[in-house]
């Protein structure tokens, strides 16, 4: 059987890869997989456990990564995030395609594992309107928001380790480009 194909969407925190994404999962012609994320960083209002990320503590993430159970994991401002290994192996092995979203520094981890896959970075049109969503999300405090900004602003640099970029100015149309690069994907494994 084809193995599916993996997709990492990435790019700097704040970009607006999780608005991206969820509209992506909301089309209808859509039929890959979501892997679902790792982190120790608390809960936001709203959020779901098993369903926006797997909510652990430091000493289940540090165990995991001791068991060798995720793919790759970074710490970001002050938090680990991760992706589970068993998931991703068996939703390829089974011939479906799987995406993750994950930061710049996770990604180039996988990359190194997995080279196969597709690598779409998702850009905002500049760092001030970087900031100015962060800022209308309020979820965080202006430290935190001045060192993701700084983040980001050095993850763009990363850019060209990617297979695609894609300017965030509007989701819907970020969609669209993001469900072309999904569309050329599968054509470099179709079989006739
Ligand atoms: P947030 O705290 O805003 O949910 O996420 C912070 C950053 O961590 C975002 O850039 C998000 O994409 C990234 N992230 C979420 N899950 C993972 C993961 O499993 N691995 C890595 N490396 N980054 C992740």
């Amino acid at each position: 059987m084809k193995r599916g194909v993996l997709i990492v969407l990435s790019g700097p925190s704040g970009v607006g890869k999780g608005t991206v994404r969820k509209a992506l999962f909301e089309e209808p012609d859509i039929d890959f997989q979501y892997s679902i994320s790792m982190t120790t960083r608390q809960p936001r209002t709203g959020e779901v456990d098993g369903e926006d990320y797997f909510f652990v503590t430091r000493e289940q993430f540090e165990d995991a990564i001791k068991h060798n159970e995720v793919l790759e994991y970074a710490q970001y401002v002050g938090n680990y995030y991760g992706t589970p290994k068993a998931y991703i192996e068996k939703t390829l092995a089974a011939g479906k395609d799987v995406l993750l979203e994950i930061d710049v520094q996770g990604a180039l981890q996988v990359k190194e594992k997995m080279p196969e896959g597709a690598y779409i970075f998702l850009t905002p049109p500049n760092l001030r309107s970087l900031k100015t969503r962060l800022i209308g999300r309020g979820t965080e405090n202006l430290d935190v928001i001045n060192r993701r900004v700084q983040t980001a602003a050095s993850e763009i640099r990363m850019m060209k380790n990617y297979d695609y970029a894609v300017v965030n100015d509007e989701v819907a149309a970020a969609v669209d480009r993001i469900k072309d690069i999904i569309k050329i994907e599968r054509l470099r494994v179709e079989r006739v």
